[in-house]
């Protein structure tokens, strides 16, 4: 029992060992990878499922790196968090999804502009120059206000360094859209709905994964619906991989889906291709 205990020990080291050391070699490539230019944005499309038209994008980052190939932003956005290279790399993502928004837009025919939804983390917010610099991103790449949708997730409401009703208040008197996402997953949403202005809700998407088979998913989405609508919320369902699962969330009133049903986030060109396309039919 004595010799089992020690190897368990040393495995347990071991792994240990292997974790810490993978994120040191991330931590010490992230440094320099916006330098080397290694970031970069993939997009995926959102739409609106009665009119069959795309209203908007979600921007999410990829990173290739040569040492460590592809790492997933599941993996390296925490440590970006962690270490703070969030901030420059976020802002590497508003000023690249901003001006890629501009180009897109410039091929819309429809009166109605698409949308570009960004990701925003906690630290982002203890960083004082967040405002001037999404101002000015707007201005440089000559979008609206109303065109950008900040997308934050319970975990920048909770953290309390600074004052973030009055960002967020700020963000929304600009004209930017505010809208939570992942909701459900977190333990406040609901308190947190009342408190902060947004403007749209996605329901995270394991609750969709269940809907069409498991009766309770089903009502527990109709009922977010509901109630976002009767808060004036704009509800985006998040994770749509099925034709039941779109048919159902038309049925329940949901206004606009995002999910590998539809497409998969792809790279700006491919993006560019795939919602000329999409806007010929
Ligand atoms: P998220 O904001 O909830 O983004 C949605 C994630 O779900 C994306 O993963 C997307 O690729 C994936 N997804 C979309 N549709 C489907 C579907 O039908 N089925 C399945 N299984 N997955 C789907 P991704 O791109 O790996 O990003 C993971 C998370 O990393 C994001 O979750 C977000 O929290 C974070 N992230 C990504 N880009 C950024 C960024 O630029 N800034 C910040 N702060 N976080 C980011
Ligand atoms: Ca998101
Ligand atoms: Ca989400
Ligand atoms: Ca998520």
């Amino acid at each position: 029992a004595k010799s089992y205990g020690r190897n368990t020990y040393s495995f347990f080291t071991k792994k240990m060992n292997v974790i810490i050391q993978r994120r040191l070699v991330i931590e010490e490539q992230m440094r320099d990878a916006l330098e080397r230019n290694e970031f970069e944005l993939f997009y995926q499309p959102q739409f609106d499922a009665k009119n069959k038209h795309i209203i908007g994008a979600e921007a999410l980052l990829r990173w290739h790196n040569p040492v460590l190939g592809n790492v997933t932003p599941d993996e390296f956005i925490p440590i970006a968090e962690n270490t703070g290279l969030i901030v420059p790399i976020g802002k590497f993502v508003i000023s690249q999804a901003l001006h890629f928004l501009n180009t897109w837009q410039s091929t819309c025919k429809r009166q109605q502009k698409y949308t570009m939804a960004v990701n925003l983390s906690p630290r982002q917010f203890r960083d004082v120059g967040l405002l001037s610099f999404i101002q000015n991103s707007l201005s440089e790449a000559n979008v609206n206000p109303e065109s950008l949708e900040l997308e934050i997730t319970e975990g920048v409401l909770m953290s309390c360094h600074t004052n973030v009703v009055d960002i967020l208040t700020e963000i929304t008197a600009l004209g930017i859209y505010l809208s939570m996402d992942d909701f459900g997953t977190g333990y406040s949403s609901l308190s947190y709905l009342r408190e902060y202005p947004f403007n749209v809700l996605k329901i995270d998407r394991s609750f969709i994964d269940g809907i069409v088979l498991n009766n309770e998913d089903c009502n527990l989405v109709k009922a977010i619906i509901a109630m976002s609508h009767s808060l004036g919320l704009t509800v985006v369902a998040e994770g749509v991989e099925t034709k039941e699962q779109h048919t159902l969330l038309n049925e329940l009133g949901c206004d606009f889906m995002q999910g590998f049903y539809f497409s998969k986030p792809i790279p700006a060109e491919q993006f560019l291709d795939f919602s000329m396309n999409f806007d010929k039919k």
